[in-house]
């Protein structure tokens, strides 16, 4: 007998159809002879749709009443899946996030994940009952509700399957793995058997958009095999794990990222310090500064640009504008129609002209990069937003086709 969390995604749940399929595959699970535990998003668009009745009241609400308020869309989630367990004849019990034990930061909105108390999972699975729980919440240590960030029932999932040592991780989505590039947009894309954290990192980090970056972060630190696959069909899923050795691929996925924003400071004194006052400003905002390029200094001046996340984009340049006088900066100039398209691979370090294919493709589609930035499992470059789809595609067939 094994031990299975399961996590089902918003789409997966989204009607009364979608839930009694999941209820299916959950008890599937079950009578095979397994412990399950479940975790599940809130329907469909439920957590879009209660940020903007909140919105409609009050944009600027306290974190904790926004916190209290999307904490809602997973309790009606998990109940009705409880229910549709019970009405296939199975014994399921539906627990919130602090019923399940999890104990976070109390960030609220963005809550970190402090310890997973899984006593009360433990019991009712002893009482063979399904357990369902809620994802991405928990409760602070003022005893407040908390939730975890956008996207963050990945990590719940994680988090339990670390907490209870389970044999297996499945987290099921609406695509049927992960793929060398979005398959909406690349009809040739293919679906990878396996990928390693590392490499699913990169791309989740940079807008694959398949799994949460903060639960690979977290199946990484606790050795935690992931299945990423479909709830619709029974096709088989891409596995997430420390080493993939079957495909010995150069790349294993191209990536689009459009939520960047690129910004430039000109004209700034060609002395030491000015980058690291420049950067500490923003850091002191918690702006996480990702491509930065220094122009070569020319009478006496230089330029610095670097890109940060569209929604901190404003933010940065407005803490930056108060900052100008003190750094002797002429201008600063800003561009959100931009995106970072990004190949990633572990099998790219042991071979040279990786970049080179990448910027011939680009090249060939006579894309133009504004900027460039690369890793020991990854290769990055800017474009004008405008070029995003056809540099995804290009790049792609250069690699796969
Ligand atoms: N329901 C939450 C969201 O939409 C959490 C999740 O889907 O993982 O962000
Ligand atoms: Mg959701």
């Amino acid at each position: 007998m094994s031990l299975i969390v399961q996590k089902f995604g918003g789409s997966s749940v989204a009607n009364a159809e979608r839930v009694m399929n999941v209820a299916s595959i959950v008890t599937d699970t079950f009578s095979k002879g397994n412990d399950v535990v479940v975790v599940v998003s809130a329907q469909g668009d439920t957590t879009d749709d209660l940020i903007e009745k909140a919105n409609e009241i009050n944009p600027k609400a306290s974190k904790r009443e926004q916190d209290m308020l999307l904490a809602a869309g997973e309790q009606i989630s998990i109940s009705l899946l409880a229910m549709a367990i019970e009405k296939l004849g199975f014994h399921a019990v539906s627990l919130l996030g602090w019923q399940a034990g999890f104990e976070t930061s109390s960030a609220h909105t963005s809550a970190r994940i402090k310890r997973v108390d899984a006593s009360r999972i433990k019991r009712e699975l002893d009482k063979k009952n399904i357990v369902i729980v809620a994802g991405f919440q928990g409760l602070s240590k003022y005893g407040d509700i908390t939730t975890l960030g956008r996207g963050g029932s990945d990590t719940s999932a994680v988090a339990i399957a670390a907490a209870m040592h389970a044999d297996l991780c499945q987290i099921f989505t609406d695509v049927e793995g992960v793929y060398t590039a979005d398959p909406r947009k690349v009809p040739n894309a293919r679906k990878l058997k396996e990928i390693s954290y590392d490499e699913m990192l990169e791309l989740a980090t940079l807008g694959a958009q398949v799994l949460n970056n903060r639960s690979v972060e977290m199946a990484k630190k606790y050795n935690i095999e992931l299945e990423v696959l479909s709830s619709m069909t029974k096709a088989p899923g891409t596995i997430v794990k420390e080493k993939s050795k079957m495909e010995k691929m150069l790349i294993s996925g191209v990536a689009k990222d459009t939520e960047v924003a690129r910004i430039s400071v000109t004209g700034i004194p060609n002395l030491p310090g000015l980058a690291f006052k420049m950067f500490s400003k923003l850091s002191a905002k918690d702006i996480n500064v990702d491509i930065i390029l220094q122009s070569i200094g020319h009478d006496g001046k230089k330029d610095i640009t670097f890109t940060v996340a569209k929604s901190r984009g404003e933010e940065a340049v407005e803490c930056l504008k108060d900052y100008m006088e003190n750094i002797g900066a002429a201008e600063i100039l800003y561009d959100d129609k931009v995106a970072k398209i990004s190949i990633v691979g572990a099998g790219m370090e042991s071979h040279a002209g990786v970049a080179t294919k990448m910027f011939e493709a680009l090249y060939d589609a006579q894309i133009n990069i504004q900027m460039i930035s690369t890793s020991e499992i990854k290769v990055s470059v800017l474009i004008d937003v405008a070029d995003a789809d056809k540099a995804v595609s290009a790049i792609h067939a250069k690699f796969f086709d």
